[in-house]
């Protein structure tokens, strides 16, 4: 099924989301910036000299397996995917994002302040059609413990499931989150949810010395009685988390995508092969795939 043709958007105005990086601790300003037809989502490193741009696309992606790091040479950009996340489910196709750091800000987890900030901004339609990626057929990859699969969509939109089973020795219940992405369902649905890891791998991350000035607070961090110290949002807020985790991956194909993916435990690798396969088909496509000159 063909999905609805619409047109490109940009922001209507210059926003600015501040917070300190999960990794480094080090304080940071995203400025999101308007940008004409054809510039696509384009990260600009304005604390360095000559202000190096790192567009965004799956040639400047770089394996990580917490987070999704973009670079281009020397200029880095890490932790996009809240952030990306919140840009393709508003339908922003143009957009500078300036950062004076390596590190997008962590904020509470979420990506609820990149949606309040971008929905504030305001969109404006610009004079181009915007890119599609139809799914027209099913594509499975990974193994049979963790997959993700990519079929053609029932509705002519996008569409996300997210299987998470961690087995019954971890504190965190199996649960599944399943939605389709537009700019009010991304909102109400996936943006509040956060991050999360068990006490365990926060106790680990603290002894390798990263990450030491995050609290209970600026994440979720599971013990077997639940979330330490805080409240959950969603009863399945883990699933939508990595949902909305897909989401923001999946948006380095640099088009809309019209399908239906379902992942069974997938992380940020997985994410970014899937990305790499549904090019491969986007390259039958007219309007396809974002790709570097
Ligand atoms: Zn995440």
């Amino acid at each position: 099924m063909l999905g609805r043709q619409r047109n490109e958007h940009t922001i209507a105005e210059r926003v600015r989301v501040t917070g300190r990086g999960y990794w480094s601790g080090r304080g940071v300003n995203v400025h999101f910036i308007p940008a004409s037809v054809g510039t696509g989502i384009r990260f600009v490193r304005s604390d360095l000299a000559g202000r190096p741009e790192i567009p965004v696309d799956l040639s400047t992606r770089t394996d990580q397996s917490l987070r999704t790091n973009l670079a281009v040479g020397e200029a880095k950009v890490e932790m996009i995917e809240h952030a990306m996340a919140a840009l393709y489910a508003l339908e922003i196709d143009n957009c500078v994002v300036a950062i004076d750091g390596e590190e997008l800000p962590g904020l509470d987890g979420s990506s609820a302040a990149y949606v309040d900030a971008l929905r504030t901004a305001g969109l404006v339609m610009q004079a181009a059609p915007r890119r599609q990626l139809i799914v027209d057929r099913t594509i499975r990859i990974g193994t049979a413990a963790s997959w993700i699969e990519a079929s053609p969509s029932p509705d002519g939109r996008m569409h996300v499931e997210y299987r998470l089973d961690y087995g019954p020795e971890s504190p965190i219940r199996p649960q599944t989150f399943a939605a389709p992405v537009s700019p009010e369902s991304f909102a109400r649905e996936f943006a509040p949810a956060r991050t999360f890891v068990t006490a365990e791998q926060a106790e680990s991350l603290r002894r390798s010395g990263v990450a030491s000035h995050v609290t209970n607070r600026d994440l979720l961090v599971f013990d077997h009685r639940g979330p330490v110290g805080n409240l959950l949002r969603y009863p399945n807020e883990c699933a939508r988390h990595k949902a909305l985790d897909l989401v923001g991956d999946l948006a380095l194909v640099g088009a809309e995508l019209v399908g239906r993916i379902v992942s069974h435990r997938g992380g940020h690798q997985l994410n970014g092969s899937m990305a790499e396969q549904l090019c491969k088909i986007a390259d039958l496509v007219p309007l396809g795939c974002r790709r570097a000159a």
